[in-house]
């Protein structure tokens, strides 16, 4: 048996009626904020990957599903969308569109990662981002779309957002002395993938998750205390909108975020109960990327939201779609009268099944329960005779007789009267 590659998984459909409500909200709540969707591929050259997040980043290093196609270009799985975005909004000159411009997109991200719960090489993220503005309050109101969506999908208490500052490029590098300053002498103590960071990217010591380095990095100078007089005033604003807005927040000055790319206010949000894997969403600003790979010198800010993790929280609480009708004929007349029947009721919005009307009707009323409908219709040769047909609520097993012609009026009036999509449980 070939089995799914390790790391990606099956969205069954007991399951997808979830993600269907993931999906919902989330279009719903970015549509109402005044974001379009743009779909953009799933791989693009490789180099758009390792300019637009950044060579030292986890993702780039060790993370990207990279391949040559025949041609011999190098092309990389997409492991976020926001470098794709980005490329459309300079390869379509959006820049000339009002801003700022605001994209949302959906869909699944690939990244190279030591599989477990909540963490896979296939996973999805809808994410937003907008462009060509720098002003504080935007900032704002996409932490507030964030927290509307989560809102919207009834989690609002069980997550903390938590918010932070990051600087700019250019007074960046002053924090980073005081840093490393300050772990050289905890060097031997750090994990030996933080020995490498604090060489390389430092920055990111802070946002390891080994155990053995959290003593440490508590102690570590906060960010906060090295921002630029700009960066600190965008900061204040920030949390003044936010404040306004009644979003309540915690200041996380470790908050840095895995991506080279964020400038200024980075975002989190958070849940106790998914162990480990407990970022839900993250965002920030990323003012020189549009530039860096080689547009207009927009500014921007995004998230993305990881579904998986945010399905998991859904928890099994939300239940399958059950059948409306289910039609049993019992023999080959009653089927050919009951097929147009069956395509009416279809065509009406009730969904159907017609059986084959070549097994006794006991195992079709077995079969129908199973599934868990709430009607069943039945149609033996006298009932054709006579025009009629047999319907049974499946719920309280009663029964009574309808005219076959009246069958796709009688569905859409019970279908007015009461929801025909029975929920029934997931399997
Ligand atoms: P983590 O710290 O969990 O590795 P990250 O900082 O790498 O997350 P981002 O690149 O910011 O994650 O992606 C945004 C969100 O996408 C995360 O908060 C998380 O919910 C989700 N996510 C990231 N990687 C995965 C993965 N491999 N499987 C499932 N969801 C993921
Ligand atoms: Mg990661």
């Amino acid at each position: 048996m070939i089995k799914a590659v390790r790391g990606v998984r099956d969205i069954l459909p007991s399951e997808a009626r979830r993600w269907q409500r993931v999906e919902a909200a989330a279009r719903q709540v970015f549509e109402a904020y005044g974001y379009a969707e743009i779909r953009v591929p799933l791989f693009e050259r490789t180099e758009l990957f390792a300019r637009g997040i950044g060579d030292e980043t986890d993702i780039v290093k060790k993370e990207m599903y990279t391949f040559e196609d025949r041609g011999g270009d190098s092309l990389t799985l997409r492991p976020e969308a926001t470098a794709g975005v980005l490329r459309a909004y300079i390869e379509h000159g959006f820049h000339v569109e009002p801003k700022p411009v605001r994209l949302y997109t959906l869909g699944p991200m690939f990244r190279y990662e030591r599989p477990q719960a909540g963490r896979y090489r296939q996973f999805h993220q809808a994410n937003i981002e907008a462009l060509g503005e720098t002003h504080p309050a935007l900032d704002a109101e996409v932490i507030a779309l964030l927290m509307d969506f989560f809102e919207h999908l009834g989690f609002k208490e069980r997550l903390a957002l938590h918010i932070n500052s990051i600087g700019d490029a250019g007074t960046r590098p002053a924090y980073i002395a005081r840093l490393v300053e300050y772990l050289t002498p905890h060097r031997a103590e750090l994990c030996p993938e933080c020995q490498v960071r604090l060489e390389r990217n430092p920055l990111r010591v802070l946002d390891c998750k080994t155990p053995g380095c959290q003593p440490i990095i508590e102690k570590a100078p906060s960010i906060l205390d090295s921002l630029s007089s700009d960066a600190t005033r965008h900061f204040d604003s920030v949390r003044r909108c936010l404040e306004a807005m009644g979003i309540s927040y915690a200041v996380d000055p470790r908050l840095v975020r895995g991506l080279d790319y964020y400038v200024r206010t980075t975002f989190e949000v958070r849940t106790t109960e998914l162990g480990a894997q407990n970022a839900v969403a993250g965002g920030g600003r990323y003012d020189g990327l549009i530039a860096q790979l080689g547009g207009p010198p927009d500014p921007g800010i995004g998230f993305a939201i990881g579904l998986e993790r945010v399905v998991l929280l859904l928890g099994e609480e939300h239940r399958s779609r059950a059948l409306s009708a289910f039609l049993i004929p019992l023999g080959e007349a009653p089927l050919l009268r009951l097929m147009p029947i069956a395509r009416a009721l279809r065509q009406a919005g009730v969904s159907t099944e017609l059986a084959f009307g070549d097994r006794k009707l006991q195992r079709e009323l077995d079969r129908a329960n199973r599934v868990g409908v709430r009607y069943a219709v039945i149609v033996g040769d006298s009932e054709l005779e006579q025009g009629q047909a047999i319907i049974r609520d499946m719920k309280s097993r009663q029964q009574r007789s309808e005219a076959l012609d009246d069958l796709p009026e009688l569905f859409r009036r019970l279908a007015a009267e009461q929801p025909l999509d029975d929920e029934r449980p997931t399997r």
